[in-house]
C-alpha cells in the first residue's frame, strides 16, 4: 500500500486551487530537465497529526462553455472514485446548492468512497450563514464551513479526512504485490499490453470488497510475482474541448503514477521517440517511481540486426534526464520479451525500495571525494561530513556539507552514480537532499 490518496473536485471558481494550496503549501511548479516543459505539480504532500497523504487538485481547467461543465465534472469525479481514498468535495456558500453540485453528490455517495463536503467562502467566523444549511439536502453528512482564503475551518477539515481515511500498516510486508501503471499517449499499445497480460496469465479477483478500484485495476499472477496493473485507459468518453482532452488524459496518468510503485513507459516502436513521449515519462520521474521505457509493436518494425541498438541510443540521448531507466523493445501483440519485462519491473520496484546503511554509504563518499576532491570556491571547498539515506520510494539520501553552494549539480550527480556503480539501483531516479552544518 502506498500513501493514501486525497481528491478534491468541485466546480470550476469554487476555490478548489486555494485549498490545495492553503493545505500543502505554495503550489510547486516544476521546471522539468528536458527544455520547454514546466507545469503545476498537482499531487501534494500533507502531514497531519502524524499520518501521511497526498492530495490531488482535479481542477485546472476553464470550460469553454456551461453545457460542459457539467460532464467534464463528471469525468473528474468519475477519476477520483476510481484513484482516491478520499474525496473532499469543495462547493461555494454564494452560489448554495447548484444543479452540478447535487448530480456530482449523487455519483460519490452512489460510489461509497468517503467523502467529506467542504462548504467553501465561508469567510465570517461564528455561526453559519442561512445558506449554509441546504448543503444538508446533499445527503453527504454534516457539511464544513471553510473559508480557504483564510484558513479558517481546514484544520477540522484535515481532522474530518483523517478519521475517513484508512492508513497502511507502517511497515510493508515482504513480498506484497507490485503495482505497475501503463502510460504512454494515446494508442501506443497501453490497452493492448494489459489486455495480453491479463489473458496470458492467472488473474486474480480481489476478494476484499470495498472500492470500486478493484473493478478496473488487473490483478495477476506468474512465475514472477503478484502485479497489479493500474487502469489508466478509465473513461474513454471524447470531450469536446481540445484542452479537456489532454488535461483528463494527463491527469488520470498522473493518478496511476502516483498509485504505481513501477511505471511502464510504453512508445510506439513505429514511430519512434516524440516530445509528448517525454513529457508523459516527466511525470513518472518527477514522482519518484521506478521507470521501465518499453518500445512497443517490435513486431511491426522493419529491421536489420544494426536497429535495434541504432533505436536504443538515439533514445538513451532522447531520454538522458532519466539514464537509469532500462529500455527494452517488446510487442503487445505478440507477447516478445514479456517475460523480460516482468523480470525487470521486479529488479526495478526493489531499487525502488532499497535501503542502503549508513556505514557503506559513507564508505563510497570516502572513496569518491578521495578520488574526485570535493569543488572550491574563492579559496573554499565543499566539505561532505556525512551521508546518510532519509527513505525509500524514491531512495533519498541527505548529505550534511559546509556549504550549500558549493555542491554543484555536477558533484551530485558524481555522487549519485558513484552510489549507483556500488547498489545498482536501476531504473529508479534517486534524490539528493542537501543540508548545511556549520
Ligand atoms: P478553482 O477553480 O475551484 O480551483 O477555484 P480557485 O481556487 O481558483 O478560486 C476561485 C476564486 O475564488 C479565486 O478568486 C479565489 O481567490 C476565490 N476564493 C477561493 N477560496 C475563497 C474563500 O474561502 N473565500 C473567498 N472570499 N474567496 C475565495
Ligand atoms: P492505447 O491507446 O495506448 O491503449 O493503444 P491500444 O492498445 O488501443 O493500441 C493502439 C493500436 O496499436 C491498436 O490498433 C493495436 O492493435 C495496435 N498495437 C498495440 N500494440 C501493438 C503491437 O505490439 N504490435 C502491433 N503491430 N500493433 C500493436
Amino acid at each position: 500500500m502506498g500513501k493514501p490518496i486525497v481528491a478534491i473536485v468541485g466546480r470550476p471558481n469554487v476555490g478548489k486551487s486555494t485549498l490545495f494550496n492553503k493545505i500543502v503549501g505554495q503550489r510547486l511548479s516544476i521546471v522539468e530537465d528536458t527544455p520547454g516543459v514546466t507545469r503545476d505539480r498537482i499531487f501534494g504532500d500533507v502531514e497531519w497529526c502524524g499520518k501521511k497523504f497526498s492530495v490531488v487538485d482535479t481542477g485546472g481547467i476553464e470550460p469553454a462553455s456551461k453545457d460542459i461543465i457539467l460532464s467534464q465534472m463528471r469525468e473528474q469525479a468519475q477519476l477520483a472514485i476510481g484513484a482516491a481514498d478520499a474525496i473532499v468535495l469543495v462547493t461555494d456558500v454564494r452560489s448554495g446548492v447548484t444543479a452540478t453540485d447535487a448530480d456530482i453528490a449523487a455519483m460519490l455517495l452512489k460510489s461509497g468512497v468517503p467523502v467529506v463536503l467542504c462548504v467553501n467562502k465561508c469567510d465570517q467566523v461564528g455561526d453559519p450563514p442561512a445558506e449554509f444549511y441546504e448543503f444538508y439536502n446533499l445527503g453527504l453528512g454534516d457539511p464544513m464551513m471553510v473559508s480557504s482564503v483564510h484558513g479558517y475551518g481546514t484544520g477540522d477539515l484535515l481532522d474530518r479526512i483523517c478519521e475517513l481515511i484508512e492508513f497502511p500498516e507502517e511497515e510493508e510486508e515482504e513480498g506484497e504485490i507490485i503495482k505497475v501503471a501503463v502510460i504512454g499517449k494515446p494508442n501506443v499499445g497501453k490497452s493492448s499490453l494489459v489486455n495480453k497480460v491479463a489473458g496470458e496469465n492467472r488473474c486474480i479477483v480481489s476478494d476484499i470488497a470495498g472500492t470500486t478500484r478493484d473493478a478496473v485495476d488487473t490483478t495477476i499472477e506468474n512465475t514472477f510475482g503478484t502485479f497489479t496493473f493500474i487502469d489508466t485507459a478509465g473513461l474513454r468518453r471524447k470531450s469536446k474541448v481540445e484542452d479537456a482532452i489532454e488535461h483528463y488524459s494527463n491527469l488520470r496518468a498522473e493518478m496511476a503514477v502516483e498509485r504505481a510503485d513501477v511505471c511502464l513507459i510504453l512508445i510506439d516502436g513505429e514511430v519512434g521517440f516524440t516530445e509528448q513521449d517525454s513529457k508523459v515519462a516527466g511525470i513518472a520521474h518527477e514522482a519518484g517511481k521506478g521507470c521501465i521505457i518499453l518500445v512497443n509493436k517490435w513486431d511491426a518494425v522493419e529491421k536489420d540486426d544494426k536497429t535495434m541498438q541504432e533505436m536504443r541510443t538515439q533514445l538513451e540521448k532522447d531520454f538522458s534526464f532519466m539514464s537509469y531507466a532500462p529500455i527494452l523493445f517488446i510487442s503487445a501483440k505478440t507477447g516478445q520479451r514479456l517475460d523480460r519485462m516482468f523480470e525487470l519491473i521486479h529488479l526495478v520496484a526493489s531499487s525502488n525500495a532499497m535501503r542502503v546503511t549508513t556505514g557503506m554509504l559513507n564508505d563510497i563518499l570516502a572513496q569518491a571525494t578521495a578520488r574526485v576532491q570535493p569543488p572550491t570556491d574563492k579559496g573554499k571547498r565543499l566539505k561532505i561530513y556525512y551521508m546518510t539515506q532519509a527513505s525509500t520510494k524514491p531512495p533519498t539520501f541527505i548529505c550534511f556539507v559546509n556549504d550549500k553552494e558549493l555542491f554543484h549539480f555536477s558533484y551530485q550527480r558524481y555522487l549519485e552514480n558513484r552510489i549507483r556503480d556500488t547498489f545498482g539501483l536501476e531504473g529508479t531516479p534517486v534524490r539528493m537532499i542537501v543540508r548545511e552544518r556549520k
